[in-house]
């Protein structure tokens, strides 16, 4: 019977796989990968089925189409009776659609399918960056979802903008956009930080001997800056946490301090 796990090999070359994903990789009938082409090749040297997604990305090519061919591709060798394993870089379903649908469909379809977590790049983020997201709490959002619908952004939390490359691309093609884009997205941010709050541009390397891209900057010089389609941006605190008053009270009053 076909069956479908989705994993993840992390952000560094031969460094973040687990055992799972290397075993099920190892394992299978036929592997898909979405992955760094360095990546890609290690992969084939695990199993020699490996065939890489990316020729399903072209430029002015709407990336909604890209995925729905890339779930297409998984769940046919699936239909076929294959032991199909998904290989996405990072997580494989953190700010990917293709492994949590794929996954879903064939479900739906009686087929077993599953996936395997991995480390992704906020892992990476918060080791190399030394946040913890639980000390103020941490919001994420896709960058382009932010700008295209009523968010509320809590400025007393750390808050990660993932896909800044494409922030405010209409388009949903592969391509980067630009200074023009970003400035929109930083008025915007405006509501909720002074220009000179200090932000960070972040990007994981993938090789063991790289070290991590760690820029930080004004808000305001967000437009002019190199960003690339690796680049995750990272807003610390802008404001105190405010205590809450009527809950604390209200609290206490279920337990009154012993004295
Ligand atoms: N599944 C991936 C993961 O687990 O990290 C995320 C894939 S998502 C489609 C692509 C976005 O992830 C990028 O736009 C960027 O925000 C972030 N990203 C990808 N590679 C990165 C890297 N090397 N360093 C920092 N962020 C990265």
């Amino acid at each position: 019977n076909g069956s479908l796990v989705c994993v993840g090999p992390g952000m560094i070359l031969g460094a973040h796989m687990t055992e799972r994903c290397k075993n099920h990789i190892q394992q299978a009938d036929v592997v898909f990968t979405s992955c760094h082409p360095v990546i890609e090749k290690w992969l084939a040297t695990l199993n020699p089925c490996t065939h890489s997604l990316q020729h399903l990305y072209a430029d002015n090519k709407d990336r909604r189409n890209t995925y729905r061919q890339m779930q297409d591709t998984l769940l046919k060798e699936v239909r076929n009776k294959k032991k199909v394993v998904g290989v996405f870089y990072g997580h494989p379903g953190v700010f990917a659609q293709v492994p949590h649908r794929a996954i879903q469909q064939a479900i739906d379809e009686g087929y077993q399918a599953w996936m395997e977590p991995g480390i992704s790049a906020d892992a990476c983020l918060y080791a190399d960056m030394g946040i913890d997201p639980g000390a103020y709490g941490c919001q994420q959002f896709e960058a382009s979802q932010f700008m295209f619908y009523q968010r509320q952004l809590d400025p007393s939390a750390y808050v990660i903008l993932w896909q800044l490359g494409h922030a405010g691309d209409l388009s949903l093609t592969p391509r980067l956009t630009g200074a023009p884009e970003r400035q929109v997205l930083v008025d915007m941010l405006f509501k909720y930080y002074a220009p000179s709050h200090q932000v960070a541009i972040y990007e994981s390397p993938f090789l063991p001997t790289q070290q991590p891209r760690i820029i930080w900057q004004r808000l305001d010089g967000l437009p002019e800056a190199d960003i690339s389609l690796i680049s995750t941006l990272v807003i610390p605190p802008g404001r105190r946490l405010i205590p809450n008053d009527e809950i604390v009270t209200r609290l206490k009053s279920i337990y009154p301090p012993s004295h």
